[in-house]
C-alpha cells in the first residue's frame, strides 16, 4: 500500500542563513521533472480550456484566498454574464456584486470591475502584457501580475502563492522564517528561475497544482508518487512536516456587535457600508459595534438613533451568529425591532433601501449578513 507522510506540528530548528540557491542545472531538473508530471494527466480546469487573457485574469482574481472547487461555478457564471472587457467595464457595480454574491472578499469584485475601465480607457480595451502595466490595474499585485504574463502571455513570469511556498520551501530545505523579507524574495528568485524558459504558464500551473495535490499540508505524498523526491532536500534532511516555517498567527481580536430588523409596512431596512473599509459597498442590516465587556442589548437603541437617526425601543435578541476574519472575530448579536417612523438620516452608511423580505438576499452582502438573515428567517 502507498506510504504518505504524516505531518505532525513540530518545531523548526531555524537556520538564519538561507540555504544555497539552486543552480542552472537543478533548475532545469525541477522544471522539467514538474512538466512531465504536468503533462501526465493535470485536473481539467474551465480556465484551462481558455486562452483568452480576460478569462484567464477572470479565474486568477477569483482563486485568490478561494478554493479551485468554489470557484468553478462562479467563473462560468460571470464570464456568461460579463464576456469581455467592454462589458464589464460598463456593467452597474451593483450588478457585478450581484454576480459576485457568496464568493466573499468583495474587494476583488470591485477591483475587477476598476481594471476593466482602466482598461478600456488606457489599454485599448484589453489586458496588457507585461508585469509592469499588469500591476497598475487595481488589486494586482505581484502574484497575479505573474500568473496572466505567464498563463496568458507565456512570459517568464514568477507566481509565489501558498502552494508555491510550501513546495519550494521542502524542495530547498529552507528553514528561515518566510515572512522574512529576504526569505520572500528568495523564494521568489527560485520560482522565477523554475518559470525561465519554455512553457512558463504551464511550469507555474504545474508549480502550483503539485502543492495543492501532492506536497499538501498535511499528508504529502512523499513516498507514493512523488516525482520530485530524489530532489527534496527537505525529505532528505527529514524536515518536510515542519516546512514551511510560518510565524505563529496571532489571535484575532474578539469585537462585539449588533445588527436590527428594523421593518416598515412589509418591508425592512438595509444599509449599505462605505466605499473603503471592512465590507466595503455591501449591504446589511443597521447596527455597530458595542464597546468591550458591555451587554449588547444595552447599545441597540442608541446605535439605531446615531446611525440611521430612527427610535428604535425594546429589542428582542433573536441570536449570535459569528464569523472570523483576519484579524478579528466579530460576534453579531441580531434584534428584532417594532416600527419606527420617521425620515432615515444616515452616519457611517453610504445608502439605504427599504427591501422587501424576499429580496433582501438579492443584495451584495457579506457571509455574516447573510447569516444573520438566515437566522432571522
Ligand atoms: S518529497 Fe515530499 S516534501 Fe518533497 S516535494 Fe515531494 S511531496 Fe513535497
Amino acid at each position: 500500500m502507498a506510504a504518505r507522510v504524516t505531518v505532525k506540528k513540530s518545531e523548526v530548528v531555524e537556520r538564519d542563513a538561507l540555504p544555497t540557491p539552486s543552480n542552472r542545472a537543478r533548475s532545469k531538473r525541477l522544471r522539467e521533472t514538474l512538466l512531465a508530471w504536468y503533462d501526465a494527466g493535470h485536473r481539467n480546469l474551465p480556465w484551462r480550456k481558455s486562452r483568452d487573457p480576460y478569462a484567464i485574469w477572470i479565474s486568477e482574481t477569483m482563486l485568490q484566498q478561494t478554493r479551485v472547487e468554489t470557484v468553478i461555478p462562479y467563473y462560468e457564471r460571470f464570464l456568461e454574464r460579463f464576456p469581455d472587457i467592454e462589458t464589464l467595464a460598463t456593467a452597474d457595480r451593483e450588478d457585478v456584486f450581484e454576480r459576485w454574491a457568496g464568493l466573499g472578499y468583495y474587494s476583488r469584485a470591485r477591483n475587477l470591475h476598476r481594471s476593466a475601465k482602466m482598461m478600456v480607457e488606457d489599454f485599448g480595451a484589453s489586458v496588457p502584457d507585461t508585469i509592469e502595466q499588469l500591476r497598475m490595474l487595481p488589486g494586482v499585485g505581484r502574484y497575479t501580475a505573474g500568473a496572466v504574463a505567464s498563463i496568458a502571455f507565456d512570459k517568464p513570469a514568477a507566481v509565489v502563492d501558498g502552494n508555491v511556498v510550501r513546495v519550494l520551501t521542502r524542495l530547498l530545505d529552507l528553514r528561515c522564517d518566510v515572512s522574512r523579507k529576504d526569505v520572500q524574495e528568495r523564494l521568489w528568485d527560485e520560482a522565477g528561475a523554475l518559470a525561465k524558459g519554455t512553457r512558463p504558464g504551464d511550469l507555474n500551473q504545474a508549480l502550483m497544482e503539485f502543492g495543492a495535490t501532492v506536497c499538501s499540508p498535511r499528508s504529502p505524498s512523499c513516498e507514493s508518487g512523488c516525482p520530485m523526491k530524489r530532489l527534496c532536500r527537505g525529505l532528505r534532511a527529514g524536515n518536510v512536516e515542519a516546512l514551511p516555517n510560518k510565524p505563529k498567527k496571532k489571535k484575532p481580536r474578539a469585537v462585539d456587535a449588533v445588527a436590527v430588523w428594523l421593518p416598515r409596512g412589509n418591508k425592512v431596512l438595509a444599509v449599505q457600508r462605505p466605499d473603503n473599509g471592512l465590507l466595503a459597498n455591501l449591504w446589511e442590516l443597521p447596527g455597530g459595534e458595542v464597546p468591550p465587556n458591555s451587554e449588547p442589548k444595552d447599545h441597540v437603541e442608541r446605535l439605531i438613533a446615531e446611525r440611521t437617526g430612527l427610535e428604535v425601543s425594546s429589542p428582542i435578541h433573536a441570536g449570535t451568529v459569528e464569523h472570523i476574519f483576519t484579524h478579528l472575530k466579530l460576534s453579531l448579536h441580531v434584534f428584532r425591532c417594532g416600527e419606527a417612523p420617521g425620515r432615515v438620516k444616515l452616519l457611517n452608511y453610504q445608502a439605504h433601501k427599504w427591501v422587501s423580505k424576499a429580496k433582501l438576499n438579492d443584495l451584495p452582502q457579506a457571509t455574516l449578513a447573510r447569516k444573520s438573515l438566515e437566522l432571522l428567517m
